[in-house]
């Protein structure tokens, strides 16, 4: 990286050059004077290269000129118009909702009128005018690649998560596309003779967890808001954290160019979350209280200041996380569907974009049914799962206890509504973890070559606690593992 920024442009054009452009055409011309520059930019084909088509046919066919970055080249090469669109609407729909109550992405707002939850809805007629092949074979055809927003996991399915935003406002690390592997050992050695457990390793993001999936969504929104025409007066975003989200959006927001702010209860997050925001240059706020204390300060500097909200509150993130995590396990088993999928949970926002990925394949067509959800607690902070056994009876927010998963160290989730209903819609459950569990689950991963995080460990320890048959999954968040069918 270093080397990157200090070389010169034309230097990188060589060191760094894209593997579509054009290297022949770059290094005989790296300066193509303006006037000769403008008409090539507008042709489709890059004439430009023409000369050197004869070298290899296939080589030249995407290439793109040197001097052209991959979001010129997404501009240039726009593609035609579609309806699809989305929009906040109140969650959950209750009987003294305005149905007409909808609010524009471009809004401000993360509050329906009543005070609930908003979630972000897509015109589904509009998707489902194309069958669930068509989706399928498009987002195959995206994965991986580098053309501009589509090389991320995320955007690579842009139409189900933000289908209007301009892709020249998106803010992308080109997160997601993390690897889902089989955790063989584990599971025969360990887990009873579990043959098919499968691992998705969201740790290897950018920053750490799963979180960048979500806020490459929102920072960008962010960004499009900022930009013209909407230029909106916002000046920062902000979050409280755990750890996790506010390593993601300090980074996101220095991609971008966006000042953050996070609050952080202090001493209960790991020196690695604690630096990325510092060495990001984002305002980094350690305060004397828990994360939920955090939560309620960060709310009012929110509702009084120009500064967007960038919790889980914020339902823009759920579109990130149900695209990367969620529907990426589908396309990476070949649009099989898992039987499980352990999610460990938290504010549970995550747990309900896994839900909402999941069923909107489902009702477009891309498969035919839905994973069962497993919500896997710390017994140390574990309001979900006292709930689940009250028969979701009453729920009751607690003070959470520490725990070595201190990302889900959180006594009073926000999204603790999106949970019951991605829970009960997919006949689910909830387990918990004790400390002991939870490391011994942890060190036994660990021996099987995986180094596991306390997260994967307390997903790791619910799978224990399961009835053990021949197919089972999990997943957690660093670690998302999965048994798929037979
Ligand atoms: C955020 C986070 C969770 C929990 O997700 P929620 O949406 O808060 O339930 C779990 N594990 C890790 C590593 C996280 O960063």
């Amino acid at each position: 990286m270093a080397t990157a920024v200090a070389a010169t442009a034309s230097s990188l054009s060589l060191l760094f050059a894209h593997p579509h452009s054009h290297r022949r055409c770059s290094t005989s011309k790296p300066f193509a004077s303006p006037h000769l520059r403008r008409p090539l930019r507008a042709s489709p084909h890059r004439a430009q290269c023409a000369s050197d088509a004869a070298a290899s046919t296939t080589a030249t066919k995407h290439r793109r000129p040197a001097e052209e970055n991959i979001r010129e080249e997404a501009a240039r090469l726009r593609e035609p118009g579609h309806d699809f669109s989305a929009w906040y609407v109140p969650f959950p729909p209750t009987p003294d909702d305005d149905p007409n109550e909808r609010y524009s992405l471009d809004d401000v707002v993360y509050r329906s009128s009543s005070g609930g939850l908003l979630d972000v809805c897509h015109d589904m007629e509009a998707l489902a005018r194309f069958p669930g092949s068509y989706w399928r074979d498009l987002f195959d055809s995206r994965v991986g690649r580098t053309t501009w927003p589509y090389g991320s996991g995320v955007w690579s399915k842009k139409e189900f998560v933000l289908p209007d935003i301009d892709s020249d406002h998106i803010v992308s690390l080109f997160e997601g596309n993390s690897n889902l592997f089989w955790a063989e050992r584990l599971g025969r050695e360990h887990l009873g003779g579990m043959t098919d457990l499968w691992v998705k390793h969201c740790g290897i993001s950018h920053t750490g967890s799963f979180k960048d999936l979500g806020m490459t969504v929102l920072v960008s929104q962010v960004n499009h808001l900022r930009r013209a025409p909407l230029s909106r007066p916002i000046n920062g975003v902000g979050c409280a954290s755990t750890g996790d989200t506010s390593a993601a959006l300090s980074a996101y927001c220095a991609a971008a160019g966006i000042p953050a702010i996070v609050f952080l209860p202090a001493d209960r997050i790991s020196l690695q979350q604690l630096i990325q925001p510092i060495a990001n240059g984002a305002t980094v706020l350690s305060l004397d209280t828990d994360f939920d204390g955090c939560m309620r300060l960060i709310r009012e500097v929110t509702a009084e200041l120009p500064i967007y909200l960038a919790n889980s509150l914020n339902s823009l993130r759920l579109e990130g996380q149900k695209t990367a995590a969620a529907i990426e396990i589908l396309q990476q088993f070949d649009w099989q569907v898992p039987d499980w999928v352990i999610v460990p949970g938290g504010n549970l926002g995550n747990i309900y974009a896994f839900y909402k990925g999941y069923e909107m394949c489902r009702v477009l067509g891309l498969v035919d049914r839905v994973p069962r959800l497993v919500c896997a607690q710390a017994a140390n902070a574990n309001p979900l799962y006292r709930f689940y056994k009250s028969g979701w009876s009453e729920f009751q927010p607690l003070v959470a206890e520490t725990t070595f998963a201190s990302a889900i160290q959180i006594g009073d989730p926000v999204s603790v509504d999106r949970a019951v209903l991605a829970l009960k819609a997919t006949d689910g459950i909830v387990q918990e973890a004790t400390e002991e569990e939870l490391v011994d689950a942890m060190a036994l991963a660990d021996r099987t070559g995986m180094f596991a995080c306390p997260h994967t460990g307390v997903a790791r320890a619910a799978l224990s606690s399961f009835e053990i048959s021949a197919s089972l999954g999990l997943m957690t968040a660093q670690w998302l593992l999965v048994q798929r069918m037979g």
